[in-house]
């Protein structure tokens, strides 16, 4: 890797690299909670919240890609079992045994909020050195977080949202 990228970042680069590895436990376990979610779900407004479940699993993918890229640029290896998924979680897994449309935007809402709240925190944590590179990645990811918990809210209030006749 580059000695000098890895140098000026000024950082404890392992720490920082821990935390991005937990936040790649976290993105794997989101997207097949997301994938796996948008096979099985079932009941008010299906097909819309099928296609938001998919759209997001490809997101979180793309997140985690984007956490190994940073990871090995730094030096660090990812993490390379997938058993090691649930020892480094922050958000951990909700089984989605229960398809009901309302249960899993719930599950996943819960989801998205613990992921904001640790992409928050590694962004705390950068500003006390000098990364841009690895500020800006976990910004762009923060952004599409926030956006998925919206995307989810508004799911779950349209099917809430009861009309009087
Ligand atoms: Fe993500
Ligand atoms: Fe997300
Ligand atoms: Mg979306």
């Amino acid at each position: 890797m580059g000695t000098k990228g890895k140098e000026i970042v000024n950082l404890d680069v392992e720490k920082l690299l821990e935390l991005l590895n937990k936040a790649l436990a976290d993105e794997w376990l989101a997207y097949y909670q997301y994938w796996v979610g948008s096979e099985v779900v079932k009941g008010p407004m299906r097909p819309s919240v099928e296609k938001e479940l998919k759209e997001h699993a490809e997101e979180e993918f793309k997140h985690a890609g984007m956490l190994v890229e940073r990871i090995i640029q730094l030096g660090g290896t990812p993490l390379l079992n997938p058993k090691e998924w649930f020892e480094k979680t922050n958000c951990d897994y909700e089984v989605p045994s229960d398809p009901h449309t309302v249960k899993l935007l719930q599950q996943n809402i819960k989801g998205e909020q613990c992921a904001i709240q640790v992409y928050h925190n590694i962004l705390e944590f950068i500003k006390k050195g000098n990364d841009p590179i690895t500020f800006n990645m976990i910004r762009k990811i923060m952004e599409e977080e926030v956006e998925h918990e919206q995307d989810l809210e508004d799911l779950l209030d349209d099917i809430n949202t009861k009309r009087e006749l």
